[in-house]
């Protein structure tokens, strides 16, 4: 590791952005000047030859570590077979055995049936058709601070940052979103389990009864922890209120399951920490290792939709899916373990250090989805916002990639296979840096 606190951008980074300042539409969000060369495992280089932990895994998705071997083996075999020949209109082996082991795995013994997309905001976007078609009905609920993607329906769905929407209406109309169950900061001032999920229980006492007749409602789309808008663990009973609900309605309940899939949280999806069966289940970011695949899996029953009401060119490449299935047999071989055991390295060794640093308002952790709150007070938890962007920042030049989410958490998503000398160096650099932030000179 390098000693300089100083940002760690050289000759050859600062040359990249200035070319992708001119070449590249402004409105990615960098929060920093890494400039990748290459990555092995959870470490990664930049283009001047600095060494980084990656506690990103570029968003969640580098489930296996940066190009993992089994995984790079099986890109390049079945890109010597061949590399593209369109699931819409052809048929291959490679799609229908990912098919057939995807459904195996999405939790429920109803048969299902699966859709194969490029990204998360596509398989949203297919889920919202088909929540559409199967049911006849047009509206739609969401939640506050859920993030779907930025597709004009995917984008109706988001409710995450203010930034996401403006400009853009109007959005899909029908949708109606209402507070998540974000214990910490409550929309209610309530106190679980006294509050007997009341933010459940609000959807049916007042959106249903004041102005929205349920039986209008196609589905309600949730994450089961909500990523972009903060790394959210609701509580308990709250994905269990939200099937009976649905169920009492006959409304389908959508598991957007992009961003805490494939074993992210120490289950191969999250919504099995609940017991929950949804109707349909979104994926994407960690199936195939960084290749671009999604997938929306749905109740069998519910596929009613005929030949052309729905497709693509490039959903379901034979490349993404033999990339895929290499990923499915890596995690399942062992890194869901190993997501919940250093998952819980994380919850301890970041317990300690809230129990000395007052800015940590609230840690949560769930497998490897870790989420520290920054606050400027224990008492009021005003949100210290600016201080997280300097604690990322900070990381950032002390060799650690990290990144925000919500109004003011710092988040870690590493991959799943990441070793425990890995998770505590990067937790050393986060101190320092969060100590530094803390203590502004
Ligand atoms: N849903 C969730 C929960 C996500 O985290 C994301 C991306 O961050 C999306 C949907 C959109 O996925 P994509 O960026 O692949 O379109």
């Amino acid at each position: 590791m390098a000693e300089s606190k100083q940002p760690r951008r050289g000759t050859r980074a600062r040359e990249y952005i200035a070319r992708d300042t001119t070449a590249i539409s402004p409105s990615y969000t960098r929060s920093y000047p890494f400039v990748m060369d290459h990555g092995k495992g959870s470490k990664v280089w930049d283009v001047d030859g600095v060494q980084f932990i990656d506690f990103t895994a570029g968003i969640a998705v580098t489930a296996t570590g940066h190009s993992h071997p089994d995984v790079a083996q099986a890109i390049k075999d079945q890109a010597d077979q061949f590399i593209h020949m369109s699931g819409t209109d052809f048929y291959y082996p490679v799609q229908i055995e990912l098919a057939e082991k995807i459904n195996s795995l999405v939790p429920g013994d109803e048969p299902k049936q699966l859709f194969f997309t490029n990204s998360g905001t596509e398989a949203i976007e297919a889920a919202f058709k088909l929540a559409r078609y199967s049911t006849g009905r047009t509206r739609m609920i969401a939640f506050i601070g859920g993030f779907h993607g930025r597709s004009m329906g995917a984008l109706s769905l988001t409710a995450s940052k203010y930034v996401q929407r403006k400009g853009f209406a109007p959005l899909v109309p029908g949708v109606t979103h209402v507070p998540y169950g974000y214990c910490y900061r409550c929309a209610y001032n309530l106190e679980y389990p006294s509050c007997d999920v009341h933010c459940v229980r609000y959807i049916e006492d007042t959106i249903f009864k004041h102005f929205i007749p349920a039986e209008e409602v196609a589905a309600i789309f949730m994450e089961p922890i909500q990523g972009e808008g903060g790394y959210v663990i609701p509580p308990p009973l709250y994905h269990q209120r939200l099937r009976e609900l649905t169920d009492r309605y006959e409304i389908l309940l959508v598991d957007d399951e992009i961003q805490t899939g494939m074993g992210r949280t120490g289950k191969m999806f999250a919504i099995e920490h609940w017991g929950v069966v949804p109707d349909i289940t979104c994926i994407a970011k960690g199936i195939a290792s960084g290749m671009p695949l999604g997938a929306m899996v749905a109740k069998k029953r519910l596929m009613t939709w005929p030949p052309g009401a729905h497709g693509n060119t490039f959903g379901g490449n034979p490349v993404s899916c033999a990339a895929a299935l290499a990923t499915i047999r890596l995690v399942e071989g062992g890194y869901v373990q190993n997501a919940a055991r250093m998952g819980e390295r994380f919850a301890d060794r970041l317990r300690h250090l809230q129990a000395v640093h007052p800015s940590m308002g609230d840690v949560r952790v769930l497998g490897l989805m870790i989420g520290i709150e920054l606050i400027k007070d224990k008492e009021t938890k005003e949100p210290a916002a600016e201080m997280r962007d300097s604690v990322v920042q900070k990381c950032f030049e002390r060799g650690l990639l990290s990144l925000g989410c919500g109004m003011s958490t710092v988040r870690f998503m590493p991959a799943l296979n990441i070793t425990a000398d890995l998770v505590d160096e990067g937790l050393k650099i986060f101190e320092e840096a969060l100590t530094e932030a803390e203590n502004p000179t």
